[in-house]
């Protein structure tokens, strides 16, 4: 067991990236840091809980890189460019071992996109953590909810349906799947490691008209959208893209639930108007992610998920809510 102040020091340790913008960083009461000139500075947080946000069995490694990555997508569904962390850390027992496992994690993730973690909290309690994330964006060009219009593409980045298909294995195991052991383990990766879309929202910023990044289930998700908008979605679900461990390990329907109303892949669904799909494409697969056309924004109201002959499907549920 350690003190409050050795593990403060693990973490400073491990993650705190050197940057010439953080002027102080962990050890003050504040962290003082140096905005560059003629940005507009996003800022987003995310709290994970055990049991509620990834199972209480998952490697600390993999809980320390999901509390950064999620709060990354955050960033990258805004076009922003991240810079900074901090990390409200709660946990049951002074673990040494836990908090080096978690930071390496958090860490490793880190380093990839140069965050310098600037500080956080350290209290005992039941197993949580709150990560803060701020980012830079040039001035007015952060992609919001609200830009969708009649007549728009709708997109997504990468394949979805994965995370929420990870999820089943460690209950379920592989009863009633078709999938390999590899297989498994591919989609149990998106739920422990999701990637966040940081260089795809750099293209994007400046050029969708409207983003989200996909966390709650992919017609949830598309919902804020077009609320925030004004506007109705159409979702056409044989277009929805799929890895091949999620093809391999599903049925159709199942695979359509999933990938509709699953969450936690961290993919970013968007937005444009049809003159810039050509040029936006070819600038997202040169970032090594693809995008796919998933449907189309129209006149009204709310998402509707249509089949091959664009007749509405109704599902059980379309994404997760806290409270509900
Ligand atoms: P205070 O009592 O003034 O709030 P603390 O003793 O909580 O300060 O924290 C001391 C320093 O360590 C501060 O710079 C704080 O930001 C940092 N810190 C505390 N916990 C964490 C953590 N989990 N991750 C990163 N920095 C932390
Ligand atoms: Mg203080």
């Amino acid at each position: 067991m350690a003190g409050e102040f050795e593990l403060i020091d693990l973490i400073k340790a491990r993650c705190a990236t050197a940057r010439a913008d953080v002027r102080v960083g962990i050890g003050d009461d504040g962290a003082v840091l140096r905005m560059p000139a003629g940005h507009d500075l996003v800022a987003s947080t995310d709290t994970l809980i055990g049991g509620v946000h990834f199972p209480v069995s998952t490697e600390p490694e993999d809980i320390g890189w999901k509390a950064l990555a999620v709060n990354l997508s955050d960033l990258a569904a805004m076009g922003a460019t991240p810079a900074w962390a901090m990390l409200a850390l709660t946990l049951p027992s002074a673990d040494r071992d836990f908090v080096e496992r978690f930071a390496d994690g958090f860490a490793a993730l880190a380093a990839q996109h140069h965050v310098a973690l600037i500080g956080g909290d350290t209290t005992s309690g039941a197993l949580a953590m709150t990560v803060s994330v701020l980012g830079f964006v040039t001035p007015g060009r952060a992609l919001l909810r609200s830009g969708a219009r009649a007549g728009d593409l709708v997109f997504v980045t990468g394949t979805i349906g994965d995370a929420a298909a990870g999820l089943r294995f460690p209950f379920e195991g592989l009863f009633g799947t078709s999938a390999s052991r590899e297989a498994c383990d591919a989609l149990r990766a998106r739920l422990d490691r999701p990637v966040p879309r940081v260089a795809a929202g750099v293209v994007l910023r400046g050029a969708a008209s409207a983003c989200i990044d996909v966390s709650d289930g992919l017609l949830a998700d598309l919902g804020h959208v077009a609320k925030e908008s004004g506007v109705g979605i159409e979702v056409s679900g044989p277009s929805l893209p799929a890895s091949p461990a999620l093809l391999q390990a599903f049925d159709a329907p199942t695979r359509l639930a999933l990938q509709a109303s699953g969450g936690d892949d961290y993919e970013l669904a968007f937005t444009l108007p049809p003159s810039r799909e050509a040029a936006v494409l070819r600038d997202l697969a040169k970032t090594g992610c693809g995008a796919t056309r998933i449907g189309r924004v129209v006149e009204g109201a709310g998402v509707r998920l249509l089949d091959a002959g664009g007749n509405e499907v109704a599902l059980p549920r379309r994404g997760w809510e806290h409270f509900a």
